[in-house]
């Protein structure tokens, strides 16, 4: 009998880890590329996070404002980076985004039109220029439909309710995967040429988050245990607008889109608050006042935008001031409202029913209120991590050969802060480069023997939360760790509250190691937590040691000890990687520097 015969061993020439647009757009160009391709996820296909997406993708077609082009598109993402962002990453992006998305209408994407036929594209905060082709507030459904279709054409192999617990490596490169299935907790092996990490973010580490059960970080942690490094892991994006009401809805995303369409923010005494505070940067491009803003939601070119789309960091912050001066709603937030655009769009209530046609239903069924007239209670969410694992801006291979990474897992393009719609692209863009590239890799380094011996020692660890029956519920350790990263590594920031963070986060892994769950393998939603715990742990480590590590203010992170930028902190990426020791290591490595034409974009941009 062989080492393998209790596994249920499959081979391909490159593995995807992950369902969501990055994946699939990956799946797509590996399987192009002639080589068989896989596709693992946690839920069911079509089910992934990018689903929920809403307000849209961004690329620089100009198809409503044809003063647009990549390089605006370039400049804007740097802004908003703080320019810590990977100048290749940012390049590629904007000049591939608008093809990318051509592309996905040639498969069968149905976006909205401009008058002329064209794809619409939608204003969005940081962006100069209406920029993201949409559809509806539905974009993310339609980008995995067409991709899913494209995909399963193309003769993929997918492998649904499964998670991957551990990545495999030989002879110093990835060589495949282990895992289990959801349903009945059979353990498996995946043997691959090249692994795609596609596992999206870590929202879940937080107590109040957009993000769905699926955010645990899994992809971060599992390229960390094997050696891969994690870059820029302190910036963590917190949407201004979540849901606050009722609780048990508490999170859950109301678009920028509303912004974008009109919708404005106002305090308990209906003030719009968002002009009193307009950071010097962006003095010059922000609306002086109301009619001004509302011509730039209605396509004036020569308008300004109106500060509620000014950077969510920023958005975000301006709303916890007023919550905390107690001006705030009755249930914690802001008030959102679009449906004071009546008083300037006879057709109104149409208006908003078919241009944001899933936040009108959210609001009606979950919380009772009727958006086109009544204003919404919002309040900030985490909801995006900039950070992930350290890639090469070209293939989007990390430090480990064989192992790549595209979409929210992966760091770079973003810098400290990501601006709306520049996900979507971003997995368009990346997915398929990290595709073409695994793809290559994989032709020349086929799939090897996996390590029996590490095969082993994962399988112990998976199973052994059964081991003690009478363990802590992972449960309760997952809801205190949210508290911790929610109440100390949230979006105010202080050295001390980090340092008791770092402290509790250690003592909640003494916890986890001695956790247990109960019953057997088969459905067993303690075990996945007792799994995804880990993960959780790991990640929130690294967002709370690079934090501490990096004494500034800059795009996503606001530390209250240290309120502006630094010229030190401008010249370095925070990087973990786990020490020879076992133990969390950190260090700052020189931001990549840009090319000359580059700097020029940006200065002519600025
Ligand atoms: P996902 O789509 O999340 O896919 C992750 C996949 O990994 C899933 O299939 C999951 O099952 C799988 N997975 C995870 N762990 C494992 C494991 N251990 N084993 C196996 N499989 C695993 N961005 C924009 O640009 N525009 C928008 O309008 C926009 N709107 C948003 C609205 C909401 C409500 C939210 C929450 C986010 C929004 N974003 C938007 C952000 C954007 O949707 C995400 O960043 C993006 O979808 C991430 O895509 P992904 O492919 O990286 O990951």
């Amino acid at each position: 009998m062989s080492a393998l015969d209790k596994y249920i061993v499959t081979e391909h020439d490159v593995l995807i880890i992950g369902a969501g647009g990055a994946g699939l757009r990956a799946a797509v160009e590996s399987s192009a590329h002639g080589v068989r391709t896989a596709v693992i996820c946690k839920s069911l296909l079509g089910k992934a996070h990018t689903v929920m997406a809403e307000g849209g993708m961004a690329a620089a077609m100009g198809n409503v404002d044809d003063r647009d082009s990549w390089e605006v598109h370039f400049a804007d993402t740097m802004r908003g980076g703080g320019y810590l962002n990977n100048p290749v990453m940012a390049e590629h992006h904007a000049r591939e985004a608008p093809s990318r998305v051509r592309e996905l209408e040639s498969w069968g994407a149905v976006f909205d039109r401009t008058k002329d036929g064209k794809i619409l594209q939608r204003n969005f905060g940081g962006h100069r220029y209406p920029r993201l082709a949409h559809v509806g507030d539905r974009t993310g459904l339609e980008m995995i439909r067409t991709l899913q279709d494209h995909g399963i054409h193309q003769g993929l192999d997918v492998y649904m309710e499964m998670t991957v617990a551990a990545l495999l490596t030989s002879g110093g490169r990835v060589v495949g995967a282990y895992g289990y299935d959801r349903e009945r907790g059979r353990m498996r092996v995946w043997r691959a040429g090249a692994v795609v990490l596609a596992t999206g973010g870590i929202g879940k580490a937080f107590r109040i988050t957009s993000n769905s059960w699926e955010y645990t970080g899994d992809g971060q942690a599992l390229a960390y245990e094997v050696g891969a490094e994690l870059q820029d892991m302190e910036f963590v994006q917190f949407h201004p607008t979540g849901m606050v009401w009722p609780p048990s809805v508490r999170g859950i995303l109301v678009t920028e889109g509303v912004r974008g369409e009109g919708g404005v923010l106002r305090n308990s005494e209906g003030r719009r608050f968002m002009f009193d505070d307009i950071p010097e940067l962006y003095r010059n491009q922000v609306a002086k006042d109301e009619d001004e803003g509302w011509r730039y939601v209605t396509g004036d070119k020569h308008a300004q935008r109106p500060p509620e789309l000014l950077t969510r960091d920023h958005v975000a912050r301006c709303i916890n001031r007023e919550i905390k001066a107690g001006r705030g709603s009755p249930h914690g937030g802001v008030f959102l409202d679009i449906g004071w655009i009546k008083e300037r769009m006879p057709n109104a209530r149409e208006h908003i029913k078919k241009k944001l046609p899933s936040m009108y239903h959210q609001f009606m069924q979950l919380a009772g209120v009727d958006i086109t007239t009544e204003a919404m209670e919002v309040g900030p969410t985490t909801h995006y991590v900039m950070g992930g694992i350290r890639v090469d801006g070209n293939t989007q291979m990390s430090n480990v050969p064989g192992l790549f990474a595209a979409g929210e897992v992966a760091a770079g393009l973003h810098g400290a802060n990501r601006l709306g719609g520049n996900s979507l692209s971003d997995l368009l863009v990346f997915g398929q480069r990290a595709g073409e590239h695994a793809a290559k890799f994989a032709k020349s380094n086929p799939a090897a023997d996996v390590d029996v011996a590490q095969l082993e020692r994962e399988t112990a660890r998976a199973l052994e939360p059964f081991d003690r029956p009478n363990g802590e519920n992972p449960y309760t350790i997952q809801h205190d760790l949210q508290d911790v990263m929610q109440d100390l590594v949230g979006i105010v920031r202080t050295q001390s509250e980090m340092e008791q963070a770092l402290d509790r986060i250690g003592g909640l892994n003494a916890r986890s190691e001695k956790s247990g769950v109960v019953g057997h393998r088969e459905f067993n939603p303690g075990w996945h937590t007792a799994i995804d715990l880990r993960n959780l742990l790991t990640v929130s480590e690294a967002v709370t040691r690079s934090a501490l590590d990096r004494k500034e203010s800059r795009g996503a992170q606001f530390r209250d000890d240290f309120p502006t930028k630094s010229d030190e902190c401008s010249t370095f990426n925070t990087v973990i990687s786990k020490g020879g020791d076992g133990a969390m290591k950190l260090e700052r490595r020189p931001i990549s520097k840009m090319r000359p034409e580059l700097t020029a974009i940006v200065e002519k941009n600025k």
